[in-house]
């Protein structure tokens, strides 16, 4: 079954351990307000690839990984895809490259089950803790975001938690401290990344002919990303400020 590919990044190193290479897939069910890849939301665009050529292009790079590198799926949302990702990630794994999934989790299946099960570690974006603000950041709640952190926690599979940090959207304290709360005792959760908010996408709203609906919020001050880490680091132990 071909992928949808929408891009990829050699040499990545924000998406993951080490140096990684990023797959970009199409498709995405949310539509967060802040989304820097607008263009992948459609499950239409992009380019339809066999898993062996994701597969020849890793194996190319794989000098490059090191230790801790391999190949992170992103988007998009790579779930979407998940029937067509499994035998790339059965092969990457035969290859003994590491594969990192960064998933919203928002969307539960056998095949996403399966998806998450192969894969070494998953990158579970959570856009807001509160139910109501993560809809309006999204267009969906968080149920089935955090439904899939506590099956990781359940099945023993490691991720890291991303969190992007949007003056006036997401970063109300009492959302973070009910957040640090819920996944406190987490053991699987190996590290958490508080992603400042970037307006770098925005151009391709323009170019979409789709409204940029965060005109006017304004970039995080140091201060407040200063303080949203501080915050973070009261109940985790490896809380990182990409
Ligand atoms: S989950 Fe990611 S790809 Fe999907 S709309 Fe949100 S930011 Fe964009």
């Amino acid at each position: 079954m071909a992928i949808r590919v929408h891009s990829y990044e050699s040499l990545g190193t924000y998406d993951g351990p080490g140096i990684r290479l990023v797959v970009f897939l199409q498709g995405c069910p949310f539509r967060c307000l802040y989304c820097a890849n607008p263009d992948t939301i459609s499950l239409e665009g992009g380019t339809p690839t066999e898993p062996e050529e994701i597969v020849e292009r890793a194996l190319r790079e794989k000098p490059f990984f090191g230790k801790k590198g391999g190949v992170t799926f992103s988007g998009g949302e790579p779930t979407v895809q998940a029937a067509g990702l499994i035998p790339a990630v059965r092969k990457l794994k035969e290859n003994g490259i590491n594969v990192c999934i960064d998933t919203n989790g928002g969307i539960w299946n056998k095949d996403v089950e399966e998806l998450l099960s192969l894969s070494d570690l998953v990158l579970l974006d959570v856009k807001e803790f509160n139910p109501a603000r993560h809809r309006k950041i999204t267009g969906h709640d968080n149920t089935r975001t955090l439904g899939t952190a506590g099956w990781m926690e359940e099945h023993a599979k490691p991720f890291w938690l991303r969190y992007v940090l949007v003056p006036g959207l997401s970063d109300f304290e009492e959302d973070i401290r009910a957040l640090g709360e819920h996944f406190k005792a987490y053991s699987m959760l190996q590290r958490v990344e508080l992603l400042p908010y970037h307006t770098l996408g925005k151009h391709k709203y323009e170019t979409l002919g789709w409204e940029y609906r965060l005109e006017g919020t304004p970039l995080n001050t140091q201060e407040q990303l200063s303080k949203a880490k501080g915050i973070l680091e009261e109940y985790f132990s490896n809380v990182i400020l990409n």
